[in-house]
């Protein structure tokens, strides 16, 4: 590049950097991860380093953080609070120690104090005289916030040093940062609210400390690890004036047994290394427990631990020489959303999945994202042809965390959803209160196949006998049945020559599917897998309407007047039979099964009308479903919770907190036998 467009360029680039900047420390909002900022800032360094009479004083290159905000006192620190200078790879590592050994004129190996690159803030705590006085944020290195009543509010800061041992004034520096599931529940909160929540645990920290009312920073569970110390002398007022240096050990790591020994947190990772190579054995090991670790970092840090080597190799602008971080590969990148599918799952829910430039991130190339519904979309803002944020953590699946606004092209789309089912072409519909938009052709969609087939069979619904969830799925791949109307089009030899399938099981299969055609009115309505039509609502409509024909007619008000059927329910029930493509295999299914007619009773053949029992433990004679459908043959109403309006509870053995329940509520309580009783009296 000529001297004239690299002019050019580092300007940009300082604009840029000038920018984040002021979004990531002021603002605490980021609006790229940090691997870009680390990129750029890289790329600047490159060019300084081969255009030095480029370097400006104002360069971000030679500043530490941003300035402090002013709605805060400000605090001078005694000593600069730096920076670290970062390395990402093996070879950059060797490059750092062979500098250092080069600076100090010696081949000599030097001892590491090893540390995870805790993902906060740096702040400064201020003990005098064993008490706490004083915390400042980083700020611009010289000049920090004074946030001395937020830290104040951190319970594992002790606001009084233990034991005596201790220099009058005594600066320890260390990382505030909140745990992530402390930042994890924040954030949820935050969503349900309708608000944005923080890009990342580091930016929560930092925004906690930075509030105005203390009482909030209280309510963050903020925690903090001591890993150096700054600022040490004698009190101006104390006789004894000598500052006592003899207190400091020689050694970093010591130092920070020395301030842990005083209460101070300090993480129990940190380990002391007697030579740079063991450096990648600790690296690989912190990566390794990176997900499992309560709180969240993005490296490791590398401290000469010698003091007077130290001292020996000082600092340049906005980094000390003896120490560096060595960064994990970014689990943040940015990429391009370049088109959204739909996908229908199992259960007929269509899902928004992003497709996207594929972006090495986390350790795998990421091209998909799913988007989950429309809520989410609504929340992002997030338009086709924008970057955004792709985020990769341990083995939890890709996720578009935001969107560079300020990157959307002229050519952004809007995202709109389909309204029919992209596999089957069936209405599409979404249930109050539901984020999800569902496909209502259960029983066709290619997408649900599977699932609505083995509803169908299951043993509470048509409980066809030889027929599990293996072979249904067989059954599919293999092409031989599509709608459950087709399991009984099915032929022994169809199925004995299928692969890992003899004689005997496809005999078995057949009979059972011979048996199962003849069933009941609810398992018929229960096994079409209408959505929210569970056992007991099946058969509250079975006998409330008493045929299919009048099921099927129904009316969405009519519908309601079902016990236990509601709005959507209704609306569930009239979509489903509303598709052509459901009641194709509806009325297939029809010529084919058969149900004994439901009796209308009089009430006195029904002498627990209006009678509800909730059913609990285990019933060792009967059977909870044979007991349940014993009780609805006799008018009773069975449900699942246990409420003041309950009549009676039938407990079985090992009856838990239902029974408490009954008994707190004063319902009826009934052993197995006297409901055996009660159904044949
Ligand atoms: P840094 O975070 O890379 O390293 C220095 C800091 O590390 C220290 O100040 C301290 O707070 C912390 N630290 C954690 N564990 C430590 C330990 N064991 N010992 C010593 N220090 C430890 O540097 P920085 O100057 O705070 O920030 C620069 C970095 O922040 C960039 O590399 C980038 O990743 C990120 N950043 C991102 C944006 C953005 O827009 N995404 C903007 C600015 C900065």
């Amino acid at each position: 590049m000529s001297e004239q467009a690299t002019v050019k360029r580092i300007a940009e680039i300082c604009q840029q950097i000038h920018q984040y900047n002021h979004q990531y420390y002021v603002l605490d909002e980021p609006s790229v991860p940090d691997a870009e900022y680390d990129r750029l800032m890289r790329e600047l360094l490159a060019l300084e380093a081969e255009f030095p009479q480029l370097k400006t004083m104002d360069s971000p290159s030679q500043k530490v953080g941003g300035a402090a905000l002013k709605s805060f006192s400000q605090v001078t620190h005694q000593l600069p609070m730096l920076s670290l200078d970062n390395v990402f790879s093996p070879d950059e590592w060797q490059a750092f120690v062979k500098r250092i050994k080069d600076r100090l004129k010696s081949e000599h190996d030097f001892a590491i104090c090893a540390e995870p690159k805790l993902d906060g803030l740096a702040v400064s705590l201020r003990y005098e005289n064993g008490v706490f006085v004083q915390a400042a944020t980083r700020g611009d290195g010289s000049v920090g916030e004074n946030i001395t009543e937020n830290v104040r509010t951190i319970k594992s800061i002790p606001l009084r040093l233990q034991g005596d041992d201790y220099p009058d004034i005594l600066e320890v520096r260390g990382e505030v940062f909140m745990p992530k599931s402390s930042f994890e529940s924040l954030n949820q909160q935050a969503i349900k609210k309708g608000e944005k929540g923080f890009a990342n645990p580091r930016n929560a920290a930092a925004g906690s400390l930075r509030q105005l009312d203390s009482k909030i920073a209280a309510k963050r569970n903020l925690a903090f690890y001591a890993y150096g110390i700054g600022y040490v002398g004698a009190s101006e007022t104390n006789d004894d004036q000598g500052v006592d240096e003899t207190w400091l050990a020689n050694s970093h790591y010591q130092r920070l047994c020395q301030i842990k020994a005083l209460g101070l947190p300090m993480c129990p990772e940190v380990k002391l290394l007697d030579n740079a190579d063991k450096v990648d054995a600790f690296y690989q090991d912190i990566l390794q427990q990176r997900d499992a670790l309560s709180y969240e970092i993005d490296g490791t840090v590398f401290k000469v631990d010698d003091i007077e080597l130290q001292e020996q190799l000082g600092f340049v602008a906005r980094a000390p020489r003896w120490a560096t971080a060595y960064k994990f590969p970014a689990q943040e990148e940015l990429t391009i959303l370049e088109a959204v599918d739909f996908q229908v799952g199992r259960t007929g829910a269509i899902t928004p999945v992003a497709r996207l430039k594929p972006i090495f991130v986390g350790g795998v190339t990421v091209s998909n994202a799913t988007l989950h519904n429309q809520d989410e979309i609504n929340r992002l803002g997030i338009q086709i042809n924008d970057t955004v944020i792709i985020r990769r953590a341990g083995d939890v699946i890709p996720q578009i965390v935001s969107v560079v606004l300020d990157r959307r092209p002229e050519n952004a789309q809007v995202i709109s959803f389909p309204s029919e089912c992209p596999v089957c072409q069936s209405a599409v519909m979404k249930a109050e209160g539901e984020a999800v938009l569902r496909c209502t052709g259960g029983l066709y969609c290619q997408a649900q196949r599977k699932e609505a087939i083995k509803h169908f069979a299951s043993r509470k619904a048509i409980d066809v006998d030889g027929l599990g969830d293996k072979l249904v799925e067989q059954l599919v791949d293999e092409g031989l049945i599509k709608t459950p109307a087709d399991l009984f089009k099915l032929t022994e030899l169809d199925v004995s020559t299928m692969e890992r399938m003899g004689k005997k099981s496809a005999d078995n299969l057949i009979n059972g599917l011979l048996a199962a055609k003849t069933t009941t009115l609810a398992k018929f309505v229960y096994a079409l897998g209408i959505r929210e039509v569970g056992e007991t609502t099946a058969s509250n409509l079975a006998f409330y309407f008493l045929t299919f024909d009048a099921i099927k007619l129904a009316t969405e008000e009519q519908l309601q007047q079902v016990p236990d059927v509601g709005v959507i329910v209704a609306k569930n029930i009239v979509n489903f039979f509303a598709q052509s493509h459901n009641v194709e295999v509806v009325e297939e299914l029809e010529a084919i099964m058969s149900w004994p007619t439901i009796e209308v009773k009089s009430d006195d053949e029904l002498p627990l009308k209006d009678q509800t029992f909730v059913l609990t433990g285990t019933l060792s004679q009967m059977g909870r479903n044979e007991a349940k459908a014993a009780l609805q043959a006799l008018g009773a109403k069975v449900s699942g919770s246990v409420s003041a309006k309950t009549h009676y509870l039938v407990a079985g053995e090992k009856a838990g907190s239902k029974l408490t329940k009954a008994q707190d509520l004063g319902v009826s309580v009934l052993t197995e036998d006297e409901m055996i009783a009660l159904i044949n009296a």
